[in-house]
Protein backbone atom coordinates (compact mmCIF):
# COMPACT_ATOMS: atom_id res chain seq x y z
CA UNK A 1 0.00 0.00 0.00
CA UNK A 2 1.41 3.06 -0.92
CA UNK A 3 1.35 6.51 1.76
CA UNK A 4 1.13 10.14 1.49
CA UNK A 5 4.29 11.57 1.88
CA UNK A 6 2.41 14.19 4.35
CA UNK A 7 -1.12 13.89 5.98
CA UNK A 8 -3.68 15.56 2.65
CA UNK A 9 -5.36 18.27 3.84
CA UNK A 10 -9.06 17.69 4.52
CA UNK A 11 -11.54 17.39 2.34
CA UNK A 12 -13.07 21.08 2.30
CA UNK A 13 -17.30 20.70 2.56
CA UNK A 14 -20.78 23.09 3.13
CA UNK A 15 -22.99 22.80 5.51
CA UNK A 16 -26.05 21.11 4.91
CA UNK A 17 -29.54 22.56 6.26
CA UNK A 18 -30.73 20.79 9.28
CA UNK A 19 -28.32 18.36 9.78
CA UNK A 20 -24.71 17.85 11.02
CA UNK A 21 -23.86 16.35 8.30
CA UNK A 22 -21.45 17.91 5.61
CA UNK A 23 -21.52 18.06 1.63
CA UNK A 24 -18.18 17.35 0.49
CA UNK A 25 -17.05 19.71 -2.50
CA UNK A 26 -15.11 18.49 -4.92
CA UNK A 27 -15.13 20.85 -7.80
CA UNK A 28 -16.70 24.44 -8.43
CA UNK A 29 -17.59 25.49 -11.67
CA UNK A 30 -19.29 28.98 -12.15
CA UNK A 31 -21.24 30.65 -14.84
CA UNK A 32 -20.14 34.22 -16.52
CA UNK A 33 -23.13 36.56 -17.15
CA UNK A 34 -26.42 34.74 -16.50
CA UNK A 35 -28.73 37.38 -16.32
CA UNK A 36 -29.43 40.29 -18.73
CA UNK A 37 -29.29 43.06 -16.14
CA UNK A 38 -25.98 41.83 -14.95
CA UNK A 39 -24.21 41.26 -18.51
CA UNK A 40 -25.39 44.99 -19.75
CA UNK A 41 -23.98 46.58 -16.41
CA UNK A 42 -20.56 45.01 -17.42
CA UNK A 43 -20.90 46.43 -20.81
CA UNK A 44 -22.23 43.30 -22.47
CA UNK A 45 -24.84 42.60 -25.15
CA UNK A 46 -26.81 39.93 -23.19
CA UNK A 47 -26.94 36.48 -25.75
CA UNK A 48 -28.21 33.65 -25.56
CA UNK A 49 -25.17 32.46 -26.91
CA UNK A 50 -23.52 29.03 -25.31
CA UNK A 51 -22.62 29.72 -21.37
CA UNK A 52 -19.53 30.31 -20.14
CA UNK A 53 -17.58 29.27 -17.18
CA UNK A 54 -14.77 29.57 -14.94
CA UNK A 55 -13.55 28.03 -11.88
CA UNK A 56 -12.53 28.40 -8.09
CA UNK A 57 -10.54 25.58 -6.23
CA UNK A 58 -12.74 23.12 -4.24
CA UNK A 59 -11.19 24.61 -0.93
CA UNK A 60 -12.44 28.66 -1.82
CA UNK A 61 -16.20 27.41 -0.66
CA UNK A 62 -16.71 28.58 3.35
CA UNK A 63 -19.30 28.31 5.32
CA UNK A 64 -21.27 31.31 6.30
CA UNK A 65 -22.23 32.99 9.30
CA UNK A 66 -19.01 33.59 10.80
CA UNK A 67 -16.04 35.76 9.46
CA UNK A 68 -14.78 35.89 5.73
CA UNK A 69 -11.28 37.15 5.17
CA UNK A 70 -10.90 40.06 2.84
CA UNK A 71 -8.29 39.28 0.14
CA UNK A 72 -4.93 40.98 -0.92
CA UNK A 73 -4.39 41.75 -3.73
CA UNK A 74 -6.94 43.62 -4.30
CA UNK A 75 -9.06 47.41 -3.85
CA UNK A 76 -11.97 46.61 -5.76
CA UNK A 77 -13.64 43.49 -4.07
CA UNK A 78 -16.96 43.17 -5.96
CA UNK A 79 -20.30 40.82 -4.28
CA UNK A 80 -21.75 38.93 -6.55
CA UNK A 81 -25.23 36.60 -5.47
CA UNK A 82 -25.52 33.18 -6.39
CA UNK A 83 -28.13 30.27 -6.45
CA UNK A 84 -25.55 27.35 -5.66
CA UNK A 85 -26.29 23.88 -7.45
CA UNK A 86 -25.19 20.76 -5.36
CA UNK A 87 -24.09 18.07 -7.72
CA UNK A 88 -25.32 14.39 -6.11
CA UNK A 89 -24.73 12.30 -9.05
CA UNK A 90 -22.83 11.30 -12.38
CA UNK A 91 -23.48 12.59 -15.37
CA UNK A 92 -21.78 12.90 -18.59
CA UNK A 93 -23.52 14.30 -21.87
CA UNK A 94 -26.57 15.21 -19.79
CA UNK A 95 -29.86 15.92 -21.79
CA UNK A 96 -31.23 19.21 -20.44
CA UNK A 97 -34.90 17.21 -19.51
CA UNK A 98 -32.62 14.85 -17.12
CA UNK A 99 -30.22 17.57 -15.84
CA UNK A 100 -31.97 17.89 -12.50
CA UNK A 101 -32.41 14.12 -11.51
CA UNK A 102 -28.48 15.32 -11.18
CA UNK A 103 -29.55 17.94 -8.51
CA UNK A 104 -28.69 16.99 -4.86
CA UNK A 105 -29.64 20.30 -3.28
CA UNK A 106 -29.79 23.90 -3.72
CA UNK A 107 -28.15 27.04 -1.71
CA UNK A 108 -27.30 30.25 -1.72
CA UNK A 109 -23.10 31.97 -2.14
CA UNK A 110 -21.26 34.68 -3.24
CA UNK A 111 -18.81 34.45 -5.89
CA UNK A 112 -16.51 37.21 -4.89
CA UNK A 113 -14.47 39.11 -7.43
CA UNK A 114 -10.87 41.26 -7.28
CA UNK A 115 -12.68 43.17 -10.22
CA UNK A 116 -9.49 44.85 -10.49
CA UNK A 117 -7.88 42.07 -11.48
CA UNK A 118 -10.90 41.15 -13.14
CA UNK A 119 -10.50 44.22 -15.39
CA UNK A 120 -6.88 44.02 -15.85
CA UNK A 121 -7.18 40.24 -17.16
CA UNK A 122 -9.42 41.31 -19.71
CA UNK A 123 -7.96 44.12 -20.78
CA UNK A 124 -4.79 41.82 -21.36
CA UNK A 125 -6.60 38.94 -22.75
CA UNK A 126 -5.68 37.23 -19.42
CA UNK A 127 -7.10 33.92 -17.49
CA UNK A 128 -9.38 35.34 -14.58
CA UNK A 129 -8.47 33.02 -12.20
CA UNK A 130 -6.39 35.14 -9.81
CA UNK A 131 -9.72 37.64 -9.91
CA UNK A 132 -12.32 34.77 -9.18
CA UNK A 133 -10.09 31.43 -7.56
CA UNK A 134 -8.86 33.21 -3.99
CA UNK A 135 -9.03 31.72 -0.86
CA UNK A 136 -12.24 31.69 0.64
CA UNK A 137 -13.71 33.52 -2.44
CA UNK A 138 -17.09 31.07 -2.50
CA UNK A 139 -18.31 31.67 0.78
CA UNK A 140 -21.46 29.48 0.61
CA UNK A 141 -24.67 29.40 2.86
CA UNK A 142 -25.94 25.64 3.95
CA UNK A 143 -27.38 23.37 1.20
CA UNK A 144 -30.96 22.48 1.49
CA UNK A 145 -31.63 18.79 -0.36
CA UNK A 146 -33.98 19.16 -3.31
CA UNK A 147 -36.31 16.87 -1.10
CA UNK A 148 -37.13 20.37 1.10
CA UNK A 149 -37.02 23.31 -1.54
CA UNK A 150 -37.74 21.17 -4.88
CA UNK A 151 -35.99 22.81 -8.10
CA UNK A 152 -36.92 26.33 -8.09
CA UNK A 153 -37.34 27.87 -11.37
CA UNK A 154 -38.04 31.54 -9.75
CA UNK A 155 -37.92 33.35 -6.79
CA UNK A 156 -36.54 36.74 -5.35
CA UNK A 157 -32.52 36.78 -5.45
CA UNK A 158 -31.05 39.43 -3.53
CA UNK A 159 -28.10 40.54 -1.99
CA UNK A 160 -27.95 43.50 1.19
CA UNK A 161 -24.52 45.16 2.59
CA UNK A 162 -24.99 46.61 6.04
CA UNK A 163 -28.39 46.29 5.86
CA UNK A 164 -28.75 48.19 2.06
CA UNK A 165 -30.08 46.00 -0.56
CA UNK A 166 -27.64 46.17 -3.44
CA UNK A 167 -28.39 43.46 -5.52
CA UNK A 168 -31.85 41.98 -6.47
CA UNK A 169 -33.37 39.84 -9.22
CA UNK A 170 -35.32 36.88 -10.10
CA UNK A 171 -34.13 33.62 -10.98
CA UNK A 172 -36.81 33.30 -13.49
CA UNK A 173 -34.84 36.04 -15.37
CA UNK A 174 -31.48 33.36 -16.14
CA UNK A 175 -30.72 33.63 -19.28
CA UNK A 176 -29.54 29.55 -18.83
CA UNK A 177 -31.73 27.81 -16.13
CA UNK A 178 -30.34 25.08 -14.16
CA UNK A 179 -31.10 22.58 -16.38
CA UNK A 180 -29.39 23.68 -19.23
CA UNK A 181 -26.22 24.81 -17.36
CA UNK A 182 -26.08 21.41 -16.52
CA UNK A 183 -25.82 20.27 -19.74
CA UNK A 184 -23.26 22.48 -20.78
CA UNK A 185 -20.72 21.74 -18.24
CA UNK A 186 -21.66 18.01 -18.70
CA UNK A 187 -20.71 18.09 -22.53
CA UNK A 188 -17.42 19.40 -21.60
CA UNK A 189 -16.72 17.43 -18.18
CA UNK A 190 -18.12 14.58 -15.84
CA UNK A 191 -19.96 15.65 -13.50
CA UNK A 192 -19.28 14.22 -10.15
CA UNK A 193 -21.11 14.24 -6.69
CA UNK A 194 -19.95 17.53 -4.60
CA UNK A 195 -19.59 19.19 -7.69
CA UNK A 196 -21.04 22.88 -6.82
CA UNK A 197 -22.26 25.40 -9.90
CA UNK A 198 -22.41 28.99 -9.17
CA UNK A 199 -24.98 29.82 -11.34
CA UNK A 200 -24.54 33.51 -12.16
CA UNK A 201 -25.31 36.57 -10.50
CA UNK A 202 -28.59 39.45 -10.94
CA UNK A 203 -27.52 43.34 -11.42
CA UNK A 204 -25.78 45.54 -8.82
CA UNK A 205 -22.73 44.07 -7.81
CA UNK A 206 -20.61 46.54 -6.38
CA UNK A 207 -17.46 47.05 -3.83
CA UNK A 208 -17.39 45.72 -0.52
CA UNK A 209 -15.08 46.93 2.08
CA UNK A 210 -13.31 45.42 5.56
CA UNK A 211 -16.08 45.37 8.22
CA UNK A 212 -19.20 44.90 6.10
CA UNK A 213 -21.91 42.78 7.04
CA UNK A 214 -22.97 41.23 4.41
CA UNK A 215 -26.69 39.33 3.96
CA UNK A 216 -28.50 37.21 0.93
CA UNK A 217 -30.90 34.60 -0.47
CA UNK A 218 -33.05 33.21 -2.71
CA UNK A 219 -36.65 33.47 -1.56
CA UNK A 220 -38.12 29.74 -0.84
CA UNK A 221 -34.38 28.12 -0.83
CA UNK A 222 -32.12 29.60 1.76
CA UNK A 223 -29.97 32.62 2.44
CA UNK A 224 -25.99 33.52 4.44
CA UNK A 225 -24.68 36.25 6.62
CA UNK A 226 -21.44 37.01 7.17
CA UNK A 227 -19.01 39.88 7.90
CA UNK A 228 -15.63 40.87 6.06
CA UNK A 229 -12.59 40.47 7.71
CA UNK A 230 -9.74 43.77 7.79
CA UNK A 231 -7.96 44.46 5.36
CA UNK A 232 -4.63 41.99 5.31
CA UNK A 233 -1.95 44.38 6.71
MN1 LIG B 1 -20.42 35.31 -10.80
Amino acid sequence: MSEHVFTPAATPSVAVAGSAARFPVRRVFCVGRNYAAHAREMGKDPTREAPFFFMKPADAVVDTGGSVPYPPQTSNLHHEVELVVAIGGHGHDVPAERALELVWGYGVGVDLTRRDLQDTAKKMSRPWDWAKGFDASGPCGPIHPVQAVGHPQAGRIWLEVNEELRQQGDLNEMIWPVADIISHVSASVQLQPGDLIFTGTPAGVGPLAPGDRVRGGVDGVGSFEFRLGPRPA
